[in-house]
């Protein structure tokens, strides 16, 4: 059978507003390792089915929509292959649904966790950051209303959601900043950001898929909502500051 590829960008998205967790049983879907970042155990399993036999599959639907974010649901390995013995139980009515649900689970368990993050949590996903490397250097500042750069940039009412829970704790990030004795650690931190922006969007991403991408990287692709959330707040830090993004 012929299958086709998802692209980058529907990845992305759909791992994004997954928060790396499967829809149906909330498992992480990011496995650690003793070392370096983990890798993803996920599996994107379509909802309108790929395999002609089910009565999910839908012979109008061509193979580039069927590959699309709106037709992919995010989820482990087991709850994958139990939705697709069973047909009867997994509708498509149902897995739309679920997706919906555990995508919005997933921006209020962000909310929730966000005002529990401090510098503790800060600290291990700016450690992070600061490990990577740096090129450019330093360009002045403007503040731009993260409104405005939302519609600029394309981005989505869920986007939105996630930059307006960010913003929560952007004041913590900056006094987090403010407070290292080395004067250079935040402009590291800045050069390392717009650097990894820089090149996602040589791959070619932007707007959401983009958004997705930065906050994995900020986060360490952590399925941690501690950790998720402070990525969150840093990346929220800098698209106020318009490091990143177009204004
Ligand atoms: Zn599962
Ligand atoms: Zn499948």
């Amino acid at each position: 059978m012929s299958r086709k590829k998802i692209s980058q960008p529907d990845m992305k998205i759909l791992w994004g507003r997954s928060g790396s967790k499967c829809a149906i049983c909330k498992t992480d879907l990011i496995q650690e390792k003793k070392e370096g970042s983990g890798y993803p155990i996920g599996e994107m399993a379509h909802i309108e089915d790929e395999n002609p036999t089910s009565t999910r599959y839908n012979h109008e639907m061509m193979d580039d929509e069927r590959n699309k974010y709106d037709n992919l649901i995010l989820l482990c390995p087991k709850c994958h292959t139990i939705i697709d013995k069973d047909y009867q139980e997994y509708t498509v009515e149902k897995l739309k649904q679920m997706k919906k649900d555990h995508e919005k689970w997933v921006e209020e368990s962000l909310k929730k966790h966000m005002p529990n993050i401090t510098f503790a949590e800060l600290e291990v996903i700016i450690k992070h950051l600061m490990g990577i490397p740096t090129l450019e250097n330093g360009d002045y500042v403007t503040i731009v209303p993260p409104k405005e750069k939302i519609e600029k940039n394309d981005l989505s009412p869920e986007v939105e959601n996630y930059i307006t829970i960010g913003m929560l704790k952007v004041k913590q990030v900056r006094d987090y900043l403010n407070k290292n004795p080395d004067i250079h650690f935040a402009e590291r931190l800045r050069a390392g950001f717009v650097n990894k922006y820089r090149e996602l969007r040589k791959e070619g991403l932007e707007g959401d898929a983009l958004f997705y991408a930065l906050l994995d990287f900020a986060s360490n692709s952590s399925p941690d909502f501690k950790y998720m959330t402070a990525g969150l707040s840093v990346l929220t830090y800098f698209f106020e500051l318009c490091e990143v993004f177009e204004e």
